[in-house]
């Protein structure tokens, strides 16, 4: 099964994606983490990003592309695959659509203020990968639970500018995604406004309809 993982940021879509992708035993593919991996091992892909990502500005479509059919080209995405922050723009959905058609694109739906009221103090441990936010938060302050590894915040979180801009960004672009899905009848919705239990049995649920 070939699932897209939608919604705006603070959503819990991160999470989502990594519980679901565990649970249905698919490799999760996250644009934003290869992004980030690129980035702080120092690749010339990370340095043409980098200049994106701080400003909260999408990364132009043929980078992120070619990225994205690379990592889809190994063995371990021949039964499906999680697909989350990827397509976020109309060519990035052609490009998709014609590589690999999507069976399910799931939309969290939350609304903007409470996104952005999630997105302050999200923190994330380098280590383990573990996004912690209003939805989870570290039993131990600024430490990780799984690792008790020091916390660190997303950098593209602290500005709020950029968070701005980060939702107006997927606001206009995933209004076409969200037409062209409904359209070919792959489109579940689900409330992100919900515990992470809550939500994780709602996609679930969604998905087998
Ligand atoms: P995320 O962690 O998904 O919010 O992604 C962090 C940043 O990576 C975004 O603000 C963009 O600059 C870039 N990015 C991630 N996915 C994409 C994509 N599909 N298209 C363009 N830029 C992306």
């Amino acid at each position: 099964m070939k699932i897209v993982m939608m919604g705006v940021q603070g959503s819990g879509k991160g999470t989502q994606s990594k519980m679901l992708a565990e649970k249905l035993k698919l490799p999760h593919i996250s644009t934003g983490d290869l992004f980030r991996a690129n980035i702080s091992q120092g690749t010339d892909l990370g340095r043409k990003a980098q200049e994106y990502t701080n400003s909260g500005r999408l990364v132009p479509d043929a980078l992120v592309i070619d990225m994205v059919k690379d990592r889809v080209a190994r063995d371990d995405c021949k039964d499906g695959f999680l697909l989350d922050g990827f397509p976020r723009s109309a060519v990035q959905l052609a490009a998709v659509e014609y590589l690999f058609p999507i069976d399910r694109a799931m939309l969290l739906e939350l609304d903007d203020a409470t996104a952005i009221e999630r997105l302050g103090g999200r923190s994330e441990c380098p280590k383990c990968g573990i996004l912690y936010g209003a939805n989870r938060k570290p039993k131990a302050s600024g430490k990780c639970d799984e690792c008790g590894g020091p916390l660190k915040e997303r950098s593209d979180d602290k500005d709020i500018d950029a968070i701005k801009q980060r939702l107006a960004a997927y606001h206009a672009e995933i209004e076409t995604l969200v037409k062209y899905y409904e359209w070919k009848g792959a489109l579940r919705r689900v409330n992100a406004d919900a515990t992470v239990e809550q939500v994780l049995e709602g996609v679930l649920t969604a998905i087998k309809s």
